[in-house]
């Protein structure tokens, strides 16, 4: 990009005044250029959040790390072809914090005339807002409906939402740890006292918080979820269950182990009966 803007400038090293004017032809063009290209495209350029070299959590099923919009780009439930498996946490204990250990007050679903896509847990401002999962924040800024909100993306894929804070203590690119705080309680935005509105988001689609934690007891259901497609909605299935393979097991131990015929163990696990399976590897029975 530097170098075509070099060809505005022919005589850049001779005169001061022309090299001055030429710079900030250059900065001009730079900004220009700059806000030509759409913000949200200019988030997700190759190569994952700012500051990432690398990929950014579940990128095999997210196209970009967009960090000015709060809402990942969806087709709605068409976006979502087939069922999927989604691990949520190897040990319920390390792997899963309550956000804030307080009162539901509205759960998600219709309300009134417009869809209520998440969660509230009674608060009271200043009170410390926690992570649920461990993954990257990949919003984190003020929004006329979620007030100040903080959205983190996990490598399973889900989306998690904090929203009406009354301060952010992370930002866009943040790599947190299940348990730490990524804002105090607050009532900014559309909202009507202090509460935490908590969505959890898998491409953008809401799910029913409630499907996937237990409120009452602050923690998980399953440590491995089915998410599915029912109408235009996604719902949570059977939690899948997994066996650590042991030295001498093969497929059809496994298969009489369980009472799952090979076919299916294939199946679930996209392999074929001739597969070798190998010691320490997670196979899928239910
Ligand atoms: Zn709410």
């Amino acid at each position: 990009m530097l170098h075509n803007i070099g060809y505005f400038c022919p005589s850049f090293d001779k005169d001061d005044a022309l090299n001055n004017m030429c710079m900030k032809i250059n900065v001009l063009i730079i900004v220009l250029l700059t806000t030509l290209i759409e913000p949200s495209l200019y988030a997700t350029l190759p190569g994952g959040p700012p500051g990432e070299g690398g990929e950014f959590p579940a990128s095999r099923f997210y196209a970009n790390f967009d960090t000015t919009a709060c809402h990942y780009w969806t087709l709605g439930t068409n976006s979502f072809v087939s069922e999927t498996s989604l691990n949520l946490a190897w040990n319920v204990n390390c792997d899963y914090i309550h956000p804030f250990n307080g009162r539901v007050t509205s759960k998600f679903g219709k309300r009134r005339r417009r869809m209520h896509y998440g969660i509230d847990i009674d608060l009271e401002t200043g009170d410390k807002v926690q992570v649920a999962f461990e993954g990257m924040v990949r919003y984190a800024k003020y929004n006329d409906s979620y007030g100040n909100l903080v959205v983190v993306r996990h490598p399973n894929g889900l989306e998690t939402y904090y929203a009406h804070l009354s301060a952010l203590h992370v930002q866009a690119g943040d790599y947190v740890q299940a348990g730490d705080i990524v804002g105090l309680g607050g009532n900014t935005g559309r909202s009507y006292g202090a509460h935490l509105h908590f969505e959890i988001r898998f491409l953008g689609i809401p799910i029913d918080p409630a499907l996937v934690i237990d409120f009452d007891k602050m923690t998980l259901r399953y440590t491995d979820v089915i998410l599915n497609k029912r109408k235009d909605r996604i719902i949570v299935e059977n939690a899948a269950r997994y066996h650590q393979v042991l030295p001498g097991e093969d497929i059809y131990s496994i298969s009489r182990l369980y009472q799952v015929q090979v076919g299916e163990l294939c199946r679930l696990n996209h392999m074929q009966p001739d597969e070798p399976v190998l010691v320490d590897m997670r196979i899928r029975y239910q």
